[in-house]
């Protein structure tokens, strides 16, 4: 027997102990620098190489639907191609082949439809005002991904080889997609990761699939409409989204399954989300699958924007999130023409702090944000039989909110030259 990997000083820590021997076994690549020296034949394995793609070119094209037709609301489009790649325990990554989009095939044995050996990804292509298709810091996502992945004991990969594949997929399908007479408009993009080995047992998988599909996505903007601003109902005491020591800063789909039975009961109580509160002093987490922050004046005058911390690891680490504090740090910290300096601040918090923020005038916005539903700002939040109602300062969006979504959709639509929009190179 060959004897235990090299570790980083986490031997004692279960979970990272696996994702490490995940790592090092499926993505060796990735640990370089951790493992001193390869055991057995498993470093050997081929590993995800998108260079390896094959190309089996779809001969029935599907037609492109008008943006927010019912066809797009029903949110079950997708482009004409996916990508897959299959993976073993016993021969590592097979080559990615490019494909017509269509049904998979797995036993019902299968252990991601038994024991939810599954994680997935949402990253958007957008169109961009200067016509250039983009993605926006898609290495994030890709990373993100490995962590999922090996969290919920699917093979690692190198991340840079999901980027180029799902590069590929928008070069081949975002030219007839998003067609250049459609600035600012999106597909959304769906890398997904399931075990499909055929046996029953309970044991880490042996067999998994890595697929890629782009779907048409409706535009929801909150900010627009009669209505502006969501409307949140926080948590019950019986309802926790996730718990130190889970999995709630991995996106793997058991996390969202069992929040679906609060998200419609709150939907049919006429709120948009459910806002995922903690613990005791409900602390305030992230709001269904966004992020959540709220802009105050602290009881000492000052302006903060406040968002609860990854270091609980029972949030998602937002690319939307970070990229709000990124923004905000660089940009608003001293101030912005004549809009006041704003803190920016990643702590802790609860609802008794929102609650007395309204009830003595502080709080000046509230917004969710992320992919999905991008920058959606929040007007009302329930909690415990109380409405609390939130400001919305330019009358449909919070004046921090507003900039803020307004620089990250410059960035995503091209109208900021910034080394966060990932410009895609088209084929055909
Ligand atoms: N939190 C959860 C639970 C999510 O599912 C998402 C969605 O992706 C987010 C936060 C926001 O993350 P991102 O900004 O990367 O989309």
């Amino acid at each position: 027997m060959s004897p235990a990997p090299v570790l980083p000083d986490t031997t004692s820590e279960l979970t990272r102990t696996g994702v490490f021997n995940t790592v090092a076994k499926t993505a060796p690549s990735v640990t370089n620098g951790f493992v001193h020296h390869h055991h057995g034949t498993s470093a050997t394995l081929p590993e995800l190489d998108a260079s390896l793609l094959r190309f089996n070119l779809t001969s029935s094209p599907r037609r492109v639907p008008e943006p927010n037709s019912p066809e797009v609301l029903s949110m079950k489009t997708c482009t004409d191609h996916m990508i897959t790649a299959s993976w073993t325990l016993a021969d590592g990554w097979a080559a990615p082949e490019m494909k017509p989009y269509g049904p998979l095939a797995i036993m019902p044995t299968a252990s991601v439809l038994h024991y939810a050996t599954e994680c997935f990804e949402g990253l958007k292509l957008y169109r961009g005002h200067d016509g250039r298709l983009r993605l926006f810091r898609p290495s994030l996502n890709c990373r993100r991904m490995l962590m999922s992945s090996t969290r919920i004991a699917l093979p690692g990969f190198p991340p840079d080889e999901l980027l180029k594949l799902i590069t590929k997929l928008c070069a081949v399908d975002g030219p007839k997609w998003l067609p250049k007479s459609r600035p600012g408009t999106f597909l959304y993009v769906r890398p997904t990761m399931i075990a499909n080995d055929s046996a029953l047992g309970v044991q880490k998988p042996k067999e998994a699939l890595l697929y890629v599909i782009l779907a048409c996505f409706p535009t929801l903007d909150r900010s627009a409409g009669p209505n502006p601003g969501m409307k949140l109902l926080a948590s019950q005491d019986d309802m926790v989204r996730a718990w130190p020591g889970g999995f709630g800063y991995a996106k793997v789909g058991a996390n969202y399954g069992p929040t679906l039975l609060a998200q419609g009961e709150a939907r049919q109580r006429g709120y948009d989300q459910v806002l995922w509160l903690f613990g005791e002093n409900c602390m305030v987490t992230e709001a269904g699958a966004s992020n959540f922050f709220v802009v105050w004046r602290t009881r000492e005058g000052r302006m903060q924007l406040v968002t609860a911390p990854l270091d609980e690891r029972i949030i998602l680490d937002g690319i939307t999130r970070r990229s709000m504090l990124e923004l905000a740090r660089e940009r608003l910290v001293n101030g912005w023409h004549d809009i006041e300096p704003l803190e920016v601040v990643e702590r802790r918090y609860g609802m008794s702090e929102i609650v007395e923020a309204v009830q003595e005038g502080r709080m000046i916005e509230a917004f969710a944000a992320g992919t999905a539903f991008f920058v959606a700002p929040v007007s009302e939040i329930h909690f415990r039989g109380v409405d609390l109602p939130i400001p919305l300062a330019a009358g449909n969006i919070g004046r921090y909110t507003g900039l803020l979504k307004t620089w990250l959709m410059n960035i995503m639509y091209g109208k900021e030259r910034h080394e966060w929009g990932y410009v895609v190179d088209e084929e055909g």
